[in-house]
């Protein structure tokens, strides 16, 4: 295999075998969207840039060493295969004024981009499924939020998914924390690895998101941003969670819980599992109040949060949660000169009743045929041979174990009949 082209590291193929429990997660989604309301919105792949750098922020895993970015040798641009979702969903609603007529809930759903390390749970392109809430200030619809991902994880078959809660505060109260947070990572500076010591001074919060298990100690001895939050992000946070203890929702409160990316403030959350090892995160978001007037529009609040498709998939499987791989209603065998050009006929006919059907193809034996038409999974065999074409009628024969029938010749419409019907 010398001379193959090989695909990308961390930048996989979904196979046949696999592809349907991707379409049921799709399906699943676009039900659950439709039923609290939510437009979908397509954004592009490729963006400027300048876009990830000013919302995301400079200092961040993503920013710093994960974007694929490039200079499209045509213009001279700077390039950038998106990281995220957030970024540029917010950048279509500014230039298309969707704001406008008042506040709007959004989804999309697609691959987005990472140059990380690829191990189980993280891939440099993976798929995320993304909400966004512009224009509402809350915590009503934050609450809508954490509600709806729990209904998602019933719809999908999961459970054991943990909720997990903070509050950033306001941007005032993120600067006193900050003073704070600064002069206790200065007093351990010695045990700071390469990261939080570049980081101590230019986005010390970041540090709380290492990921580096030897800081683990030192991050969970470091003051707490809940002891510094502002009055209106108290209170906002206090009733989120009366909100979801009413809704019966247990959840925790993780005061490390900072966020990867420099936008978010007041309640965040994340849903994580102890079933996908050190990638157990599998959905994250919370408000972004500032983002909106942050990449040129009129100041506007929101909130939302993406999950990693991938991720969900494999705690689907882990999980045991069985999706059907779809099969064809009927294989229709053909065999002779005038069998094969009248099948072409029946399985149109078929399809018209409204039954998936494969039709056999690259002739072949009887025998080799009827071993394609149980291969298929189909639930019938519809076999056409010669005679069958001079009397006008159809063999349907039942494949799958348990339908207790035989073989009968019967005309069109009857074969169509006999197949819905069971
Ligand atoms: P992590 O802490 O695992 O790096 P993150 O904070 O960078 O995640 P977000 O930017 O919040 O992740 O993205 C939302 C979700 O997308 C994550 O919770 C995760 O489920 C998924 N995700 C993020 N990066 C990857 C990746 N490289 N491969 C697969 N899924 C990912
Ligand atoms: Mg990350």
């Amino acid at each position: 295999m010398a001379n193959t082209v090989q695909g990308i590291r961390g930048m996989n193929d979904v196979l046949p075998a696999d592809a349907h429990r991707w379409a049921f997660f799709e399906d699943t989604v676009q039900r659950w969207v439709r039923g609290y309301g939510y437009q979908a919105i397509r954004m592009p792949i490729l963006e400027r840039t300048e876009l990830f750098v000013r919302s995301i922020g400079e200092v961040t895993d993503i920013v710093e060493k994960e974007m694929y970015t490039f200079t499209d040798e045509l213009n001279g641009e700077q390039l950038t295969l998106r990281p995220e979702g957030t970024a540029s969903c917010v950048r279509a609603v500014i230039e298309h004024n969707l704001l406008y007529p008042g506040p709007q809930r959004l989804w999309y759903w697609g691959p987005m981009f990472r140059h990380e390390r690829p191990q189980k749970g993280r891939y440099r392109q993976f798929h995320q499924v993304g909400i966004e809430a512009l224009g509402f200030a809350g915590p009503d619809i934050d609450v809508e939020h954490i509600v709806m991902c729990a209904r998602l994880w019933r719809a999908l078959g999961l459970d054991g998914i943990k909720l997990e809660l903070n509050s950033l505060g306001s941007a005032d109260a993120r600067a006193r924390y900050r003073t704070k947070l600064v002069a206790y990572l200065e007093r351990h500076a010695g045990e700071l690895d390469a990261d939080a010591l570049r980081r101590m001074h230019t986005n010390p919060l970041r540090v709380l998101d290492s990921k580096n298990p030897a800081m683990q100690p030192l991050i969970a001895a470091a003051p707490r941003l809940a002891d510094d939050l502002d009055e209106a992000s108290a209170q906002a946070f206090a009733a989120l969670q009366d909100s979801l203890r009413a809704a019966g929702l247990a959840f925790s409160i993780n005061p490390r819980l900072v966020r990867g990316l420099d936008y978010y403030n007041g309640t965040v959350f994340e849903w994580v599992t102890d079933r996908l090892g050190a990638q157990g995160t599998v959905c994250a978001g919370g408000r972004y109040d500032g983002l909106v007037e942050q990449i040129g529009g009129k100041s506007a609040p929101a909130c939302g949060f993406a999950m990693g498709v991938e991720r969900l998939l494999a705690l689907m499987a882990d999980s045991g949660v069985d999706v059907a791989e779809p099969a064809p209603d009927v294989y229709l065998v053909r065999q002779g000169v005038a069998a094969v050009r009248r099948g072409e006929q029946v399985a149109e006919q078929l399809r018209d009743a409204g039954l998936a059907v494969v039709l056999h193809c690259g002739g072949g034996s009887f025998k080799s045929q009827m071993k394609k038409a149980d291969g298929s999974g189909a639930r019938y065999a519809v076999i056409l041979g010669d005679d069958e074409v001079q009397a006008g009628v159809l063999s349907v024969k039942p494949l799958r174990m348990g339908q207790g029938q035989e073989q009968l010749r019967v005309a069109l419409s009857q074969a169509c009949e006999i197949i819905k019907s069971r």
